[in-house]
């Protein structure tokens, strides 16, 4: 039996691990259940899992919370704030952690799990993105057994050979490929881009996720994370890293050898497919996701993407090359400006031009610490705020 402690329960990716926990009750138990402020769907959830330990944001959140699950006669710990999700995702009670808090205030408890050496499954790019080096630090002294959600990360790691040791040459990889929608602006006039609405750039084309995740997509800088992420997982250099289009999202990712061989994992777009690969591995399990159609689709196309089109993808790019804080300035950037996006603050275009600013004006330091990171990071939120208004 597996003891879980889900962060962000309440999210896109929390739901679907819900859904495939909830066809194996022989095999996972929920531990702890975390959520932001949809304090109702969290006390839904707490009703349906049972878990012992339920978190949320602030003390009035908590307070309601708890009033909600005493009228459903449910005898569960609730707490509230940083230190307690620190707690979850590292108490004795709990073995796996599923990441999926968005953004950088997931990192301090996705830390929190790789130092206690448990089972990480990470979703939560944006940890891995700024903290680089130091969590996989974290994730290597402690023993952790760290499993990528991200769908093409988890299909790399399905197309590497076992015991991969973090080192493409060792094992005859020559190339990464990265696949990308390219999501709804593919197509789109380049020059139509300064006028975009959030609920065009939040229209994706195959998957249904999170707010901030989907504009990211529009804009590409989440395969500009994901090319990090891919780093750091995988031990691969920039230039070994290569990002194809290819807008159907059924590859969801491959990886090439010196042979000539290129292997690729293909699905269904719908992100079960990789948290039930995570839950149960090395087994298989059912995760509700229908098995492919390859003739109902007929056709996968590929091509290059155009940084002109996609600036934020090469900003991630030169963010990596530059390494350090770089990318931990990029994602802290590209937060900030999303969210003034999403507010209706401003517009589409903008959040390319506040990252290149912010990467231009502030200095690359040498990752030393997780306090030095949160530190640059706040600067560059900072420097992103006041470069909107
Ligand atoms: P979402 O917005 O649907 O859910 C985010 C969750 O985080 C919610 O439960 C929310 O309550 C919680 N949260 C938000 N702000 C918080 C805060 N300040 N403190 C604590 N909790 C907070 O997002 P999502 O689409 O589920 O994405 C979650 C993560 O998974 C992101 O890092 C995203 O990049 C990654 N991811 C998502 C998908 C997908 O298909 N949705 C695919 C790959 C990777
Ligand atoms: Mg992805």
């Amino acid at each position: 039996m597996q003891h879980i402690t889900i962060l962000g329960a309440t999210g896109s990716i929390g739901v679907s691990t819900l859904d495939v926990v909830e066809r194996h009750p022989d095999r996972y138990r929920v531990y702890a259940l975390t959520a932001h402020q949809k304090v109702e769907e969290l006390a839904d959830q707490c009703l349906r899992f049972r878990p012992q330990v339920a978190i949320v944001g602030s003390a009035d959140a908590a307070l309601r919370l708890s009033r909600l699950l005493a009228a459903k006669g449910l005898k569960i710990d609730v707490d509230h704030g940083e230190a307690a999700l620190c707690a979850a995702a590292s108490a004795p009670g709990c073995d796996t952690v599923m990441a999926a808090i968005v953004g950088a205030a997931g990192l301090a408890p996705t830390m929190a799990a790789a130092r206690a050496g448990k089972k990480v499954l990470l979703a939560n790019k944006e940890a891995l993105v700024m903290s680089g080096r130091l969590f996989m630090d974290a994730v290597s002294e402690s023993g952790a057994t760290l499993l990528p959600i991200d769908s093409e990360h988890n299909a790399i790691f399905q197309c590497l050979p076992h015991a991969y040791q973090r080192a493409p040459d060792q094992h005859g990889i020559a190339r990464i490929l990265l696949t990308a929608s390219g999501g709804p602006f593919l197509n789109r006039a380049v020059e139509t881009l300064e006028s975009v609405t959030p609920a065009e750039a939040v229209a994706h084309p195959n998957w249904v996720m999170g707010r901030k995740i989907s504009v990211d997509s529009a804009t590409m800088m989440n395969k500009g994370l994901e090319v990090i992420e891919a780093h750091w997982l995988f031990g691969a250099p920039a230039d070994r890293i290569e990002v194809v289009i290819h807008p159907q999202s059924v590859i969801h990712s491959m990886v090439s050898y010196v042979d000539g061989s290129v292997l690729a994992q293909l699905g269904n777009p719908d992100m079960r497919t990789p948290i039930a690969h995570a839950l149960a591995y090395p087994e298989r399990i059912a995760s509700g996701v229908d098995s492919l159609d390859l003739v109902r689709i007929g056709q996968l196309d590929f091509q290059s993407p155009d940084f002109e089109r996609f600036p934020c993808l090469k900003l991630a790019y030169d963010a990596l090359s530059a390494g350090g804080t770089a990318p931990a300035l990029l994602n802290a950037a590209n937060e900030v400006a999303v969210q003034a996006f999403l507010d209706g603050k401003t517009g589409f275009r903008m959040i390319d031009r506040t990252i290149r600013r912010v990467m231009d004006e502030l200095p690359h330091d040498e990752m030393s610490d997780i306090e030095a990171l949160i530190e640059q990071d706040g600067r560059a939120r900072a420097l992103a705020q006041s470069y909107l208004s």
